[in-house]
């Protein structure tokens, strides 16, 4: 290897790999790139021109400029984030994401084995990944990788949920400290657990697994 980086891409490209396979036993159709543009260019050529495009709260698709480049395309978007929405018009907005012709999203987490753990605080994103009649998208970044489905989910409270109450404002615990208590704070996060261990029956379900650092 010439360089500390060529060493670092191959080790993904290997761990993605393996990854992506287990994946492919479990239902899903997976595939492995090296970048977030690559991870970009895939999602697209996945969305039909004239499909309407439901994004639930995803940093990783946000981070890739998912939305804007689905919008210069012409597509219907829905997501709630970064708008301004009574209860109602926010209650309709999260069904409306889960009924799109596509469902674009990211994993808190992905194991060895090819299984998807998932954490939510309101259960739209989750119920979405359960169960919708449409084609679902998952990009997941390599830093999500986890060996099975406990160290999992002790990512999602260590890791991407200290930083989404970050990014959130949220008033729990792991926010200060950085990892979970385990708290019982009426605004704590962690509510709704989903653990895709094979795909829904009849889902047309993908995923990119990327080789970056994306999303928390
Ligand atoms: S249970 Fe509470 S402290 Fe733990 S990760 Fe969730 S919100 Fe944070």
């Amino acid at each position: 290897m010439s360089s500390w980086d060529d060493v670092r891409k191959e080790y993904y490209r290997r761990l993605g790999a393996s990854v992506t396979k287990a994946l492919e036993g479990n239902g899903f159709k997976a595939r492995y790139v090296e970048t977030g543009n690559a991870a970009k260019e895939a999602v697209l050529e996945l969305i039909p021109s004239s499909a309407s495009v439901g994004i639930p709260g995803s940093v990783t698709i946000r981070e890739l400029g998912l939305p804007e480049a689905l919008e210069s395309r012409g597509h219907k978007i829905f997501h709630h984030w970064g708008v301004s929405l009574s209860p109602e018009e926010r209650a309709k907005r999260l069904m409306d994401e889960n009924a799109s012709d596509v469902l674009l999203t990211s994993s808190n987490a992905v194991t060895l084995d090819g299984i998807l753990v998932n954490i939510d605080g309101s259960g739209n994103r989750v119920s979405g990944m359960a169960w919708a009649s449409n084609r679902i998208i998952f990009v997941v970044g390599i830093n999500k990788v986890c060996r099975d489905v406990e160290s999992a989910i002790q990512r999602i409270r260590d890791v991407a949920t200290p930083m989404n109450a970050i990014r959130l404002n949220t008033n729990v615990p792991c926010k200060s400290v950085g990892h979970c208590v385990n708290c019982n704070s009426p605004e704590r996060l962690c509510r709704a657990l989903l653990i895709l261990e094979r795909v829904p029956t009849g889902r047309d379900a993908h995923v990119i697994l990327v080789g970056e650092a994306l999303g928390y």
